[in-house]
């Protein structure tokens, strides 16, 4: 039985309990997270202990990256079960802070990344990549660790992030973890467990439909036509969809016609749940 993790909920003990590890040159890992883990988040902790000496994993649910209507006062918290399973995986140390700790009274700054963030997720959530830039600006800064890692899950998040350390020459490396999925294709996430036992049916079809167009794309489909396909096969079987697009995946931007080297990426609603999910486009056969 492992014994219990750590954890600090000031940025004094993150430190307090990092300055040794750092002294005696060991590599730091960080995998932030908003908690209620499962095996996605674990993976990226799996990762993260294949390249790094130590691993700090924060659970902090951010309020600045949900807007008025979303859904931060329902979104699933479970603290000691996550510190369980962190414990399992091998994590280091958790670091929780409360609300106040992290935006204690008075804070007004923001961090904006701009241009990657104004189109896809960004178009429909206002203000959500400033909410997720700016945490992860005070967690790299808090922690400052080697490396920091996210999960291909979240991609255009993932892209937005390695702008703003590459902008902002923060020194730490951002590494991406592969998306995990459940058996029939949909990817994990915490706000899966929002679907009801209908819609958790149909959900893995967002994967699906992701992988045919990538498919089609492959083959040589217009970029276009593929994502207007995507669209109504998910319409057709009752998503309210975002957006089903096929991006640079590198910088995001929108590509048309046949394309070789491209990301598909969609957010569709079933019921009040948004799912979002992405992929590569393979080889051509
Ligand atoms: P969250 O707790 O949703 O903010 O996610 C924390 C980190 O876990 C982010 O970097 C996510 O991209 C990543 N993540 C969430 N779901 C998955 C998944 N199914 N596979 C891999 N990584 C994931």
């Amino acid at each position: 039985m492992p014994s219990a993790i750590t954890t600090v909920r000031t940025v004094e003990d993150l430190r307090a309990h990092l300055a040794p590890w750092r002294k005696s040159g060991e590599r730091i890992a960080l995998v932030p997270t908003m908690g209620t883990l499962h095996a996605g988040h674990l993976s990226l902790v799996t990762l993260a202990k294949s390249k790094a000496d130590c691993v700090v994993v924060s659970i902090f649910v951010n309020p600045i990256q949900f807007g008025p209507r979303e859904d931060f006062n329902t979104y699933p918290r479970d603290e000691a079960g996550d510190l369980v399973k962190l414990g399992e995986a091998g994590a280091d140390l958790v670091f929780a802070p409360d609300t106040a700790a992290m935006y204690p009274q008075g804070f007004s700054t923001k961090v904006s990344v701009g241009d990657l963030t104004e189109d896809l997720c960004g178009a429909n959530r206002p203000n959500h990549f400033d909410g997720v830039a700016t945490v992860v600006t005070k967690l790299l800064l808090q922690c400052a660790p080697d490396m920091a890692i996210f999960g291909e899950k979240d991609y255009q998040q993932l892209l937005v992030i390695k702008r703003l350390v590459r902008d902002l020459n923060m020194p730490v490396e951002i590494l991406g973890g592969p998306i995990v999925r459940e058996e029939d294709g949909l990817a994990l996430s915490s706000r899966n467990a929002y679907l009801s036992p209908a819609e958790r049916k149909t959900a893995p079809l967002l994967h699906q439909t992701i992988s045919e167009v990538a498919a089609a794309l492959a083959q040589g489909e217009g970029a276009d036509a593929a994502s207007q396909a995507g669209r109504f096969k998910l319409e057709a079987a009752g998503f309210r969809v975002d957006y089903v697009a096929v991006r640079d995946p590198d910088t995001l931007k929108p590509l048309s016609g046949p394309v070789k080297h491209a990301r598909v990426l969609a957010a569709a609603y079933l019921g009040k749940t948004r799912l979002i999910d992405n992929g590569p486009v393979p080889p051509k056969a």
